[in-house]
């Protein structure tokens, strides 16, 4: 049995250990890294909304008004009407019957899918799908089939031989490759082979369709999308999870899913911030930042704010990630397991917050 320093060993021989590095005083575009100040390519705060002072506000009346904690979890004592707030807001931006919130999106996937389809169902996944959908599909015990990343011939030979209730999984913005989804394909097979699909618009929303509701929007498929789903954490610029559905499918989620029932609802400011979020995408302002962050994207001749640059090895990859630092860049190395081993890479992230001087100064390192 390997010790674990061993193990650790191991992963440093492989250019795949990871290390934690403090950051001080975020102040969006920018971090502080070793008292160095860095140009941030690698959040997820597309809109540069985590610290918009709207959301602070939100969330410190939140606080004086509610406390620090929700105290127990939602089916105990902890449904607080703030979450009954988002959720509706958030079902009426999803032209759904109803929404519900989790902690983060990790809980959302690991405690809805197993929810959905159990031992005797089938699950339908894309092979760049994140972590937490098929930690989530293992969970449930059903199933697994793989299709090769936005393979559509394959999807169809996996749908027309599945058993059980079978259901589609799949995001719309990969979080590693930034690229879509062909969504209304998708729909169209999944409907064809009477399966459900559940699509999730993490780095989505706040991104794409009006008012940034996310892909499925702009393509005007929200109705035909059986699970939607998201986290707050990113384009939000809060934290927390989301499923939007019809209110039987969301009563059935309350009633099944185990990291909804069995944990503390999130604190009551985490959704005071999320709903000053949706009311900034719902204005000119939220309108005005989407622009910015899509004509920075067009730098890149991207249509999303996700940019990839392959390397192949990890220790390359690293050693460019590291170069980009010298010249004051946060760029962050992606390797095995987050991706395919072979294809380490550069995972720039752009957000509204960043001026074009600055994107200019990155393509120029690049
Ligand atoms: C980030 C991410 C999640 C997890 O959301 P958290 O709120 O960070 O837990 C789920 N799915 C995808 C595609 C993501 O990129």
């Amino acid at each position: 049995m390997l010790t674990p320093q061993e193990e650790l060993a191991n992963l440093e021989e492989q250019g795949l250990l990871r290390s934690l590095q403090k950051i001080s005083s975020p102040s969006p575009p920018t971090v502080t890294i070793d008292g160095r100040e860095l140009i941030n390519f690698s959040s997820n705060d597309y809109l540069g909304l985590a610290q918009h002072p709207a959301l602070i506000e939100a969330a410190t009346k939140a606080i004086q008004d509610y406390g620090t904690g929700a105290t127990a979890s939602r089916l105990v004592c902890g449904s607080l009407d703030l979450f009954h707030q988002l959720e509706e807001r958030i079902a009426s931006g999803k032209k759904t019957e109803a929404a519900l919130t989790f902690a983060n999106g990790y809980a959302t996937a690991v405690g809805t899918i197993p929810a959905l389809v159990g031992k005797n169902d089938t699950i339908i996944l894309d092979k760049l799908s994140h972590a937490c959908l098929i930690d989530a599909a293992r969970l449930s015990g059903s199933t697994l089939r793989i299709f090769p990343h936005n393979d559509l011939n394959k999807l169809e030979k996996l749908l027309s031989s599945s058993k059980g209730r079978t259901l589609v999984v799949t995001e719309s913005v990969f979080s590693m490759d930034g690229d879509l989804c062909p969504l209304a394909d998708i729909v169209f097979l999944k409907e064809k082979h009477g399966a459900l699909l559940l699509l999730d618009e993490a780095h989505a929303v706040g991104v794409l369709g009006s008012n940034g509701q996310g892909l499925a929007d702009e393509l005007g498929l929200q109705n035909q999308v059986d699970f939607q789903m998201g986290t707050l954490g990113k384009a939000l610029g809060s934290a927390g999870g989301y499923l939007a559905s019809s209110r039987d499918w969301i009563d059935l989620v309350i009633n099944k899913a185990r990291s909804f029932i069995y944990s503390t609802a999130p604190p009551p400011a985490q959704a005071a911030a999320s709903l000053a979020a949706f009311k900034i995408l719902a204005s000119r302002e939220g309108a005005d930042r989407r622009q910015l962050l899509l004509s920075h994207c067009k730098r890149f001749d991207a249509s999303t704010p996700i940019i990839p640059r392959i390397i192949g090895g990890n220790d390359e990859a690293v050693a460019a990630s590291k170069r980009l630092r010298g010249k004051g860049f946060l760029v962050p190395a992606i390797r095995y397991p987050t991706v395919a081993r072979g294809t380490a890479r550069l995972r720039i992230t752009l957000s509204a917050s960043h001026t074009d001087l600055q994107i200019s100064d990155l393509l120029k390192a690049l």
